[in-house]
């Protein structure tokens, strides 16, 4: 886990974005940001062993069990990074607007054989199971590994009693869950 490829990518003169100094915060952590930047996405961060694991997810998280999203796996960021909102100047790295549109803690429920797996080793083996307790999102998750791809994972909503196949979460909430600003607000 470093932050090498972070800070390599970025001015820290520039950017108003964190360099990274804080170890772990002492829970999991998770954020989603909806980040506008040449193309619209959405960044899901997940705390692990003092970073924050990083996925761009070019269509955001859905309620739907139905749905695979997209997710590709990015640098690993700073855990200051999870209260990042605001604007990347041009020119920069990610240069456009990002907003906090989720956060909450989450918990690791990835059981085999009656064992929890760990947070590690469901990484390594590219199967993460989590429930997530944040604003929008609540309930399991699965990110998982496309098999023979460097970085490609799919985020996939659980069929538990947090699922909603009705309801369009991105479009029904755009807002930031810290400020309450939409994108266009900046
Ligand atoms: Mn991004």
């Amino acid at each position: 886990m470093s932050l090498e490829e972070y800070k390599k990518k970025r001015d820290f003169g520039k950017t108003q974005e964190p360099e990274g100094r804080q170890k772990s915060t002492g829970k999991n952590i998770f954020v989603v940001q909806k980040h506008k930047a040449t193309r619209l996405h959405y960044d899901l961060r997940l705390e692990m062993n003092g970073i924050l694991k990083s996925w761009a997810v070019p269509k955001g998280p859905s309620l739907n069990p139905k749905d695979k999203r997209l997710a590709i796996e990015t640098e690993d960021h700073p855990i200051e990074y999870a209260t990042f909102e605001g604007t990347i100047p041009e020119n920069n790295y990610g240069a456009g607007t990002v907003i906090i549109w989720d956060k909450g803690i989450y918990k690791n429920t990835n059981i085999k054989e009656e064992k929890l797996v760990s947070l590690e080793k469901s990484y390594e083996q590219g199967h993460i199971i989590i429930e997530l307790l944040g604003d929008k999102l609540q309930g399991e998750f699965a990110l998982i590994k496309m098999k023979g791809q460097k970085n490609k994972w799919l985020l996939i909503k659980k069929a538990d009693e947090k699922a909603d196949r009705s309801r369009n979460i991105t479009n029904e909430r755009p807002e930031s869950v810290k400020s309450g600003k939409k994108i266009i607000d900046f």
